[in-house]
């Protein structure tokens, strides 16, 4: 039992399909981030968008995860942390911060472009009420207002994250239009509920991480320490881009043993000086961030997984 005051990350994959290489890596990295600090990790299956999570993905991910050789002080389903959500969206809607939206992504395009490379939103809809029947009753989208504050923020790795949220990203939407809770909200409610001190995620989720430090104020909630590392990236057509599912866990699984891929991964992320088997619990007593490599990593599958320097 490790004590209530040790320090405390998650892993929270979306279970929308089959771990990859890039969801092992991350895995590996948070959780030995952790560990190393004898603290507890959490691993959160976020499941809410039911347009494209499947329960069978989410018992895949939990086993390909404990064949990697990853363990969990606590595994829960994002589902089931509905009426913390709710609640979060209540005490907004109190402060008069919800907000109806009907605008699509074709209004916004043309616009100013978001740090995450997408259009910000203007914030066109912020005055208009909430129905009678408050944000349960919106068959719309719905958007908090954000305080216009400039967020200065440089992330453990010396990553700067600094935005000014409401402006170069716009007020977030937080159920979205098919009735689905969205990311930005639910990460911050469910890190706060889980007494989260440590994020580490993939560079991917950065830009994000100002609208969320404004989200946590707006809750009264703690902000963790933040870390984002490095990607794998496949080649596709001249053009790099975040591994997807061009391999998935049953194929890695098929090609490579659980410590040869930990070893490739390792090697990859900086943390083993050759490819050689490992499982993530020998990485634990000499793991330093120093190690890990702050470039993406080019990933490419033939008939097996093979990490370019
Ligand atoms: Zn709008």
């Amino acid at each position: 039992m490790r004590p209530a005051d040790a320090t405390c990350g998650r892993f929270a994959p979306s279970t929308t399909g089959e771990a990859h290489p890039g969801t092992l890596l991350a895995a590996l990295l948070a959780w030995l981030d952790v560990r190393h600090r004898g603290g507890r990790i959490v691993l959160r299956l976020e499941d809410l968008d039911h347009t494209r999570c499947r329960a069978d993905h989410a018992t895949r991910m939990i086993d390909d995860l404990a064949w990697f050789g990853l363990d969990w002080d606590q595994t829960v389903d994002q589902s089931t942390l509905r009426a913390g959500h709710e609640a979060a969206l209540d005490a907004l809607a109190a402060a008069g911060r919800l907000y109806p939206c009907a605008c699509t992504r074709a209004d916004r395009a043309g616009g100013r472009r978001a740090p995450d490379g997408g259009w910000a939103y203007p914030n066109t809809c912020r005055d208009r009420p909430l129905p009678a029947g408050g944000w349960r009753a919106v068959s719309e989208a719905v958007r908090v207002r954000l305080d216009d504050d400039r967020v200065d923020l440089v992330d453990e790795g010396g990553l700067d994250l600094s935005q000014t949220p409401a402006l170069e990203m716009g007020d977030p939407v937080v159920k979205r239009r098919d009735g689905v809770l969205a990311y930005q909200l639910v990460v911050v409610v469910d890190d706060g509920a889980g007494g989260v001190d440590r994020v580490v995620r993939g560079r991917d989720i950065a830009p994000s991480t100002a609208t969320q430090v404004l989200l946590q104020r707006l809750l009264g909630l703690p902000r963790p320490t933040y870390r984002h590392h490095f990607l794998l990236l496949e080649p596709r057509g001249g053009k790099h881009a975040k591994l997807h599912g061009s391999v998935g866990a049953a194929a890695l699984r098929g090609r490579h043993d659980a410590a040869a891929l930990c070893g490739i991964l390792a090697h990859a992320a900086g943390l083993i000086d050759r490819v050689e088997p490992c499982r993530p619990a020998d990485l634990v007593a000499g793991f330093t961030w120093d190690r890990v490599t702050r470039a993406d990593r080019v990933a490419t599958w033939t008939d097996h997984l093979e990490i370019s320097p």
